[in-house]
């Protein structure tokens, strides 16, 4: 399969990448590692008259400690999200979910910002960064702003990105001692992508008792959503595993996911409990 026939441009700034967004409007697509742009292309989901690739802006990778949150470039690829130290130590949850995308080809060139702005909603970083309560840096020729993830994904592949915003970093609040996180998932067995998975966030009191706990569960929707009964059954909870199933159990509650050729509705929604399940016990052992 082929593409249609596109421009190609490389900025060398933010600056000049958003002039050139400005100048070509819908017709333009921002180019990042590619991986789920170019087969879009090649499918023709995609016909986009001019390709901006963000390949050469300076100052869009790695992961670094900005006040009280981590803030890491867009640009920056799954495998050194899942292999960086300050990730790996801060947030270990948001290194799995890295570690678990794709293969390694995919993630030496897929992007945290490319998958956040493609919103596939059977991708991993989605999932992860809801739970962590993540937002996302949009900068435009007006300013910028930040949206949290629970905002910025709208609907299946459809985000809070405006046609002239790049995304530039993503930001995630330092849980406080005591956190702990994790992401678990199933994967599909041909694709690897999604079918059902859950990150976590719990963190603790020195009693032992669930101080506070976020929970995101992704592959039955459009986006990721918030496991709010799970949550609710947790708050102010010894972390003990049959409170911990109790809670899981409830992790499916309000969702409908379709059936599709691999997995059946009722499959996905008891998955959701097992892996939120899974996801829940790993974060409250794995406290930092
Ligand atoms: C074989 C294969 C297996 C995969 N398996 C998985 C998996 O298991 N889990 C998973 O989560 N993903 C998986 N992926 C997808 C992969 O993670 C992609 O890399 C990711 O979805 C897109 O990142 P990218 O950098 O390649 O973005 P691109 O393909 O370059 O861009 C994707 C979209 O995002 C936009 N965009 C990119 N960067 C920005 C930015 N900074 N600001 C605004 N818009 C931007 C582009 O315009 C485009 O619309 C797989 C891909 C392949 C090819």
């Amino acid at each position: 399969m082929f593409p249609a026939n596109f421009g190609y441009v490389a900025p060398r700034s933010l600056q000049e990448a958003l002039e050139l967004l400005d100048k070509h409007g819908e017709d333009a697509k921002l180019l990042a590692g590619g991986h789920s742009l170019i087969p879009a292309m090649k499918l023709r989901l995609a016909r986009p008259g001019c390709l901006i690739d963000l390949g050469r802006l300076p100052g869009l990778g790695g992961a670094r400690i900005e006040g009280d949150s981590l803030a890491i470039g867009a640009l920056t690829v799954h495998a050194d999200v899942a292999s960086s130290e300050l990730v790996r130590r801060r947030l270990p949850g948001l290194a799995e979910a890295a570690s678990l995308i794709g293969d390694v080809q995919v993630r030496n060139r897929g992007t945290i910002g490319g998958s956040v702005a493609h919103a596939d909603p059977a991708a991993d970083f989605p999932v992860i960064l809801t739970a962590l309560n993540a937002s996302f840096v949009l900068v435009s020729p007006s300013g910028s702003r930040a949206v949290s993830a629970e905002d910025f994904f709208v609907d299946f592949y459809t985000t809070a990105l405006a046609a002239n915003e790049v995304l530039t970093e993503i930001r995630v609040p330092l849980p406080s001692p005591g956190a702990g996180t994790s992401y678990a998932k199933l994967p599909h067995p041909a694709s690897g992508y999604v079918v059902v998975s859950a990150g976590a966030l719990v963190i603790r009191q020195p009693s032992g008792l669930c101080a506070s706990v976020r929970v995101a569960i992704g592959g039955l929707g459009s986006v990721p959503f918030r496991a709010r009964a799970t949550e609710a059954a947790l708050q102010g909870q010894q972390l003990a595993p049959e409170i911990i199933a109790a809670a899981a159990a409830k992790a499916a509650e309000g969702a409908d996911p379709d059936d599709d050729v691999y997995a059946g509705a009722d499959y996905k929604r008891h998955m959701a409990t097992v892996y939120a399940r899974k996801a829940i016990e790993a974060a409250a052992s794995n406290k930092r």
